[in-house]
């Protein structure tokens, strides 16, 4: 009886742990997709130009709680240039003090999680929702989420990569819907306009969350291959 009663709690402890749950628990109305994605912001000149000129934009953002107490912008890694873009959730300790992306534990398993279909950061260009640590790592709330939707979308229209990868539910809330989860919307491709750029875009489990729940690693594994396969068949 204590076993099954144990074992209740796991699987909605896990449950949960799939669950927005500022979302869930929030008074606020839900924005349900909401995101108006073609309008973006206009920078101008060659690709690096627009990039400096968005990430001067995204220092210069005002009344966010997020920038008192982050070191430092986490902008992106990786090549401008790659037809694959992926974007997390917002920077952890490591990223604030380097001001790179995905540059700790998690960082560490999504670059093997990226090598097991045969990419790098050579070949991919990484991103996050919110560009300033959240403190204790919690999760952005949606008002954070909001105010640097514009910048992330004009992010990914000046790359304007042919597949986008969107890790945990943050990045697919803000991205695809508010009503999705990501247990439901993983492993599934979306044919998406944002500004100028069309792009393939699929969700997955983030490497933090595989970090904890690894037995979910053989539907990320499912993922990686769908990514795979459209590279393949976008030849890119
Ligand atoms: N988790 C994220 O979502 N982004 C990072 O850059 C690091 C950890």
């Amino acid at each position: 009886m204590k076993k099954i009663l144990n074992q209740n709690l796991i699987n909605l402890i896990e449950y949960y742990s799939l669950i927005n749950n500022n979302i869930t628990w929030s008074n606020t109305p839900i924005i349900r997709n909401s995101n108006n994605l073609s309008t973006t912001l206009t920078f101008h000149g060659t690709k690096p130009q627009k990039l400096e000129e968005l990430k001067k934009s995204i220092s210069l953002v005002k009344n966010c709680d997020l920038k008192k107490s982050a070191k430092n912008l986490v902008f992106a890694d990786g090549n401008i240039n790659a037809k694959i873009m992926i974007i997390g959730e917002g920077p952890g300790s490591q990223e604030d003090i380097l001001g790179t992306p995905f540059v700790g534990r998690a960082g560490k398993l999504l670059d093997k999680m990226l090598e097991s279909i045969q990419l790098n950061r050579e070949k991919v260009y990484i991103s996050n929702v919110v560009n300033y640590r959240p403190p204790e790592n919690r999760r952005p709330t949606e008002e954070e989420i909001k105010r640097y939707l514009p910048y992330l979308k004009s992010h990914i229209e000046i790359i304007n990569p042919k597949i986008l990868l969107l890790l945990g539910s943050t990045s697919l809330n803000a991205i695809i819907s508010n009503e999705e989860v990501i247990s439901q919307a993983r492993g599934k491709w979306n044919e998406m306009k944002i500004g100028k750029a069309n792009l393939w875009v699929i969700a997955s489990f983030h490497p933090a969350f595989l970090m904890r729940q690894p037995q979910q690693k053989k539907m990320a594994w499912i993922d990686l291959k769908m990514i795979r396969n459209k590279i393949k068949n976008l030849k890119i």
